[in-house]
């Protein structure tokens, strides 16, 4: 079924009895020429565009839970394309590209909103390094606009201008960046696979793999053994627990990160906004709350809930930006476990048993990524070649010295 004005129309006509279930609820087949592990966005958009870009017939999407329950669905939903370093900003460029084309690809609401993102600086030094990082936007076409604090004055009055410990120099402005419904879209790209023959198994775990002589036979699951070709893995806060079960450790770790919304707001804040002086990002959804939040916990751990210290620093840098914050009720607040990688940048790449592939180590920026990663995941194993915007995203660059350190801030995953 096509979504459309006129589909609605119809449904109207006959009571709305006539829409047919989203996705199908299949059974797991004994085999699969691509299995793909974690029905996250990064796994369902990688199982869609195997399906569509490389006629990949006979393929899954095991999940343990259910579609949209991981990361996918706790995120703030940032989407953005602001980086420096060249093994990223081309990567998040074509993300991007994909972003802006992915409602009518997919044929489904996500909500896709470019209304904007702008970075805050607070000191002359974080200036420049705001303006180097633009001029790297401008050469991936990404867009960038420097402003000065009459500029950031001009957009959003209400900051803390004259009476803050860290007064606000101006702010890199990323039209093409802003936010999508984040559930939407595990939908959009479960939906769209499941349509070009992608089987979405859910309540699916998977358990350990069958490998032999160093080749990859399938997955062992909660519902039965799968052979499978390839298989690649998308777990996100997941990865060392699941690629442990292939002998396999990461340069990753799992750490808490929070999100808080408030009740419902009339409009006042038509773009998202990260704090430089502290770490704090805050948009508006649809529905008018505020969704903002700031650092991980710090600690490692697999539990989806933090603790108050973080809410009581991620409160302080709200309040210090935007001090009318503090009228605001808190409706609620979650966590999602992230995938930290040690340099802040992500894998997509070969393991060293022949048909196991790796996709993770988003850290808290893995959403926008969604659309790329699946394309570049998708591409590697279909091609056995990573995708030309992706050939950074490798497993051993920790010992080759080539990491991508975004921050230049070091291999330590609380500082990305
Ligand atoms: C609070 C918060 C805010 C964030 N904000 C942003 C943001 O604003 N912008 C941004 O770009 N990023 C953001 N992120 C990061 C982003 O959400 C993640 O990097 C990204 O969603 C991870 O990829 P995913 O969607 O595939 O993960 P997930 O949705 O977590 O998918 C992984 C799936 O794997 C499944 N799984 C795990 N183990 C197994 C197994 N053994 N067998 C089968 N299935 C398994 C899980 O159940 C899960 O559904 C945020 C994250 C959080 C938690």
């Amino acid at each position: 079924m096509r979504y459309s004005a006129l589909a609605i129309m119809r449904q109207v006509l006959k009571g709305h009895r006539g829409w047919t279930p989203a996705w199908r609820d299949p059974e797991p087949q004994s085999s699969y020429d691509f299995i793909v592990i974690g029905g996250g966005g990064h796994g369902l958009a990688t199982a869609y565009y195997l399906a569509k870009e490389h006629n990949a017939a006979r393929v899954a999407v095991l999940e343990k839970g259910w579609i949209g329950g991981g990361n996918v669905g706790r995120n703030t939903t940032i989407i953005r394309a602001n980086y420096l370093l060249d093994g990223n900003q081309p990567f998040y460029e074509l993300s991007l590209k994909l972003w802006e084309n992915l409602e009518q690809d997919l044929n489904y609401n996500a909500m896709v909103s470019q209304r904007g993102i702008l970075n805050l600086c607070h000191t002359d030094a974080q200036r420049d390094a705001y303006r180097r990082r633009g001029n790297a936007m401008m050469f991936t076409g990404s867009g960038a606009e420097l402003l000065d604090a009459e500029g950031v004055r001009a957009m959003y009055p209400f900051l803390n201008f004259d009476d803050a410990r860290f007064p606000i120099k101006g702010g890199l402005l990323h039209r093409r960046g802003g936010t999508a419904r984040h559930d939407g879209v595990a939908w959009g790209y479960a939906r769209a696979a499941d349509q070009r023959g992608v089987d979405i198994i859910q309540n699916c775990e998977v358990t350990g793999f069958r490998i032999e002589n160093g080749k990859l036979l399938g997955v062992e699951t909660t519902r039965g053994y799968i052979g499978a070709k390839k298989v690649g893995v998308a777990v996100a806060g997941s990865s060392g627990r699941v690629m442990a079960q292939a002998g396999m450790r990461l340069p990753i770790e799992s750490h808490v990160l929070q999100a808080f919304v408030t009740e419902g707001l009339k409009p006042v804040l038509d773009g998202v906004i990260t704090y430089g002086a502290g770490h704090f990002y805050v948009s508006q959804s649809d529905k008018g709350g505020l969704v903002f939040g700031g650092d991980i916990d710090g600690y490692n751990t697999y539990a989806q809930r933090g603790n108050l210290p973080v809410v009581e620093d991620v409160a302080e840098g709200g309040m210090s930006l935007m001090p009318m914050i503090g009228r605001a009720r808190l409706l609620r607040m979650w966590g999602g476990v992230m995938d930290m990688s040690m340099d802040g940048s992500p894998f997509i790449d070969h393991t060293g048993i022949e048909g196991l592939y790796f996709n993770g180590g988003w850290c808290y920026g893995g959403f926008k990524a969604t659309p790329a990663s699946g394309f570049c995941f998708a591409h590697l194993m279909a091609t056995d070649r990573p995708h030309d915007v992706a050939t950074a995203y490798r497993l051993d660059r920790f010992r080759t010295g080539r990491m991508i350190d975004e921050k230049g801030v070091g291999a330590q995953p609380n500082l990305h």
